[in-house]
């Protein structure tokens, strides 16, 4: 999974580009890169680590120039660079390619070559799509790419003539943005506000966007049959404050919450949450049940997203380091603790639910933000092995086995339809198949 963000602007693009890729961070952790255009040459760089650790703004003249492209990632090294048809170009994706190997093999027979640095019995996804796209004319090379890829992706390509964005089926969300002399395209919306930037819209799925000096401009609009919009954007992935499709998150995860009070009604003394993706879930239920909203955990700032870290162990060990219990405000209260989802079960089960009791709470209620997770996402989500996704792996098939393996009094989890309901979209251009739909 990655975070993408362009930008074209009148001045030098660089303190802008940095800021606001760096507000994408939560998208991947692993590495950061950054391509500028300056009079008609390209200049770049990648890391391995966060975006701000990495970037010395001392050194920002190196990268002057008003056109660039930014990326954080927690796959791969980008952007990555092509010669082609239709001049150099950098790439920077988020998206994944579910047939890389044959793709690869089918390159090899056209005559392409993978060499350099990168290990040959792995070729990147963001690798092969530069390969496709450096073999055609540029908007021929998107429209082979929709024909080609199994997956899905958004890009950024930084050109001699601007920034080509492109969106493939709508799992990977990009959205445009302007505000005087400067045009943004970026994975979330969360980039703009603290850079005086506003929402344009979003890119359709299967258009394909030029940014330059005169603004947007529609290059090519693929007929997309099958829309899938990535729900697991609103459920757990983007920031709260960003704006997917029409529907902001936060809003997205109020509603969720209510329906979440509707349908699964429980007396208690608190609703609270597993900060920081939960909180929006519980005050939509808080509000919805007039049950007092307050914290049981506090986050230490200091700790990362859970599924960003490297090893089981470590992944379990950055959870329970995460969160802090308040343990007078847990002491004989029932609690309803809200969350976005139970996918290896390692918030709720491995720490935070034996917590609670270990602090005397006399009952434990989970609401869950959207369906028990069933498979793993094809599409470049963390959860890659099926195996590891705790339904799967204790084979459960109703709610209370999960409670009960869990040590909770009940567990509620959020139905497809409500999902529907509050991203305001027909369910059926709504990619569910990480629930097995
Ligand atoms: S399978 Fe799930 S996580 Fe993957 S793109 Fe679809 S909704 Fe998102």
């Amino acid at each position: 999974m990655s975070g993408i963000f362009g930008i074209y602007s009148d001045r030098s693009c660089i303190e802008d580009l940095i800021w606001g890729t760096s507000y994408l961070q939560h998208r991947g952790q692993k590495y950061c890169g950054w391509a500028v255009l300056s009079d008609g040459k390209m200049n770049y760089q990648s890391h391995a680590g966060k975006l701000r650790e990495k970037f010395n703004f001392r050194d920002a003249e190196r990268f002057s120039g008003n056109v660039g492209i930014g990326v954080v990632s927690s796959g791969d090294r980008q952007p990555v660079s092509e010669l082609s048809k239709f001049g150099e170009f950098f790439l920077a994706v988020d998206g994944n390619v579910m047939t890389a190997k044959e793709l690869k093999e089918d390159l090899l027979l056209q005559g392409h070559s993978f060499s350099g640095y990168y290990d040959p019995s792995y070729i990147p996804d963001n690798v092969l799509i530069g390969k496709i796209l450096a073999t055609h004319e540029l908007l021929d090379g998107i429209k082979k790419l929709n024909e080609m890829i199994n997956g899905d992706y958004s890009f950024v390509i930084l050109t001699n003539e601007g920034i080509v964005a492109t969106r493939g089926w709508g799992r990977k969300p990009l959205i445009l943005g302007k505000s005087e002399g400067r045009y943004v395209v970026a994975s979330e919306s969360c980039s703009f506000p603290n850079l005086g930037i506003e929402i344009e819209r979003d890119v359709n799925p299967g258009e394909t966007i030029l940014i330059d000096k005169s603004g947007f401009s529609t290059l090519q609009q693929l007929q997309i049959e099958h829309i899938q919009y990535g729900t697991f954007e609103w459920v757990y992935t983007a920031n709260a404050s960003s704006i997917i499709d029409g529907i902001s998150v936060e809003l997205f995860r109020n509603r969720v919450g209510a329906k979440l009070a509707e349908r699964y009604p429980v007396e208690a003394d608190v609703v609270s949450e597993i900060p920081n993706s939960g909180i929006g879930y519980a005050i939509g239920y808080a509000n919805q049940s007039q049950i007092p909203h307050g914290r049981i955990f506090v986050k230490y700032d200091y700790a990362d997203r859970s599924f960003t870290q490297g090893t089981k162990r470590e992944q379990e060990m950055e959870a329970k380091r995460k969160l802090i219990p308040l343990s007078s405000i847990i002491r004989d209260k029932r609690v309803i603790i809200t969350d976005d989802s139970i996918v290896r079960g390692t918030q709720t089960q491995q720490s935070h639910v034996p917590r609670l009791k270990e602090r005397g709470a006399k009952e434990v209620h989970a609401r869950i933000g959207c369906p028990l997770l069933m498979d793993k996402c094809g599409y470049g989500k963390a959860t890659k092995k099926k195996e590891e996704i705790l339904a799967v792996k204790m084979g459960f098939t109703s709610d209370d086995q999960v409670a009960r393996h869990l040590g909770l009094n009940s567990i509620g989890f959020t139905k497809p339809e409500d999902l529907a309901e509050a991203s305001e979209k027909p369910i059926e251009t709504l990619c569910l198949s990480c629930w097995g739909l």
